[in-house]
């Protein structure tokens, strides 16, 4: 596939755009706009893919307003639209009907990844985080339907703003144990990092002290569950290949233990005891509130039940405690 980058700084207006992009697409004697543009693209045939690198977000308020109203389109003008905005969804409409089209709108903006300047106030201490998440399951096991917000609206509004996730939550791989299903929780709530028998290897420890240090999240919490295959895999010595990087480690966590509810509480000490072991989580439960908490979900009832295993700070004497 062909595949034509647009970065937006490079151009001043959509003539200039738009004459690039025909000297790119090999439309030799083209003259007009996006419209004509767009007519010529109708006839291709080989497949082409245009990347429209947006570069920097000139005034969102008014960019959002004005992408809920662009129904019409051609009048982007009048709205006080950028007109890189504009030939962005123009172009990700004839996406839509062009067959060989495809248009990636991307933007380039790392900054926006990150909280802006999160504030204390805002940040939610380990404590409330806790209590939102016992209250999301009480929720999740009531609801009839559900009406988080996945809107455009949001999506949006968390690229602008950066994501703050309240907790950070290591669970299976499992389809059934979807933390953000099992605690109502809606885009940018949860970071979670999921890996067949929520272990702790080298990866999910540095996902987990990225989300604790720079998303200031104060809750870290092992999620296992029942009826867990890659445990029942390990307890049946089975695992060769590379799933025994998975047994291996539940194999270490769990002994020689036959119960399987017991088995998957102790999987979780052992993911709770990595994570503490790491320098820079147990500064962050030292100086910044941090903790470090356990669960099991219960896949044939969606009950999630927090265990005692716990890491957190004692204020008074200043160690950790478990
Ligand atoms: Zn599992």
């Amino acid at each position: 596939m062909r595949e034509i980058v647009i970065r937006e700084e490079l151009f001043a207006s959509e003539t200039e755009l738009c004459e690039s992009m025909a000297l790119e697409l090999g439309f030799d004697d083209f003259s007009g706009g996006l419209a004509e543009l767009i007519a010529r693209l109708s006839d291709i045939v080989e497949p082409v893919r245009i990347v429209m690198k947006h570069t920097s977000l000139s005034d969102p308020s008014a960019e959002a307003e004005g992408m809920a109203n662009i129904e019409g389109m051609s009048r982007g003008d009048e709205m006080d639209l950028d007109w890189f905005d504009v030939a962005c969804a123009l172009l990700e409409r004839a996406d839509d009907y062009i067959e060989p089209l495809d248009v990636i709108v991307y933007y380039d903006d790392l900054d926006a990844d990150e909280p802006n300047e999160p504030s204390v106030n805002v940040r939610v201490s380990a404590r409330a985080a806790l209590s939102r998440l016992a209250q999301g399951n009480r929720d999740y096991l009531s609801a009839r339907k559900d009406d988080r917000n996945i809107s455009a609206g949001r999506i949006r509004e968390l690229f602008e703003g950066g994501q703050q996730p309240y907790a950070v939550v290591v669970a299976c791989a499992d389809s059934r144990v979807v933390p953000e299903h099992m605690f109502m929780a809606g885009l940018g709530e949860l970071f979670v990092i999921r890996v067949a028998g929520n272990i702790v290897g080298p990866s999910e420890l540095a996902s987990a002290v990225y989300a604790c240090d720079h998303l200031h999240s104060k809750l870290l919490l092992v999620l296992g569950h029942t009826h867990c295959g890659a445990i029942e895999a390990a307890m049946a010595g089975e695992g060769q290949g590379a799933v025994a990087a998975v047994t291996g480690a539940i194999t270490r966590a769990i002994g020689d233990e036959r119960d399987p509810y017991v088995a998957s509480v102790l999987n979780v000490r052992a993911a709770i005891d990595a994570l503490a072991a790491n320098a820079e989580i147990a500064h962050l439960v030292r100086e910044e509130g941090l903790e470090i908490h356990g669960a099991i979900y219960h896949t044939h009832s969606g009950v999630v039940d927090f265990l005692s295993e716990c890491v957190r700070c004692d204020k008074e004497t200043g160690r950790l405690s478990q």
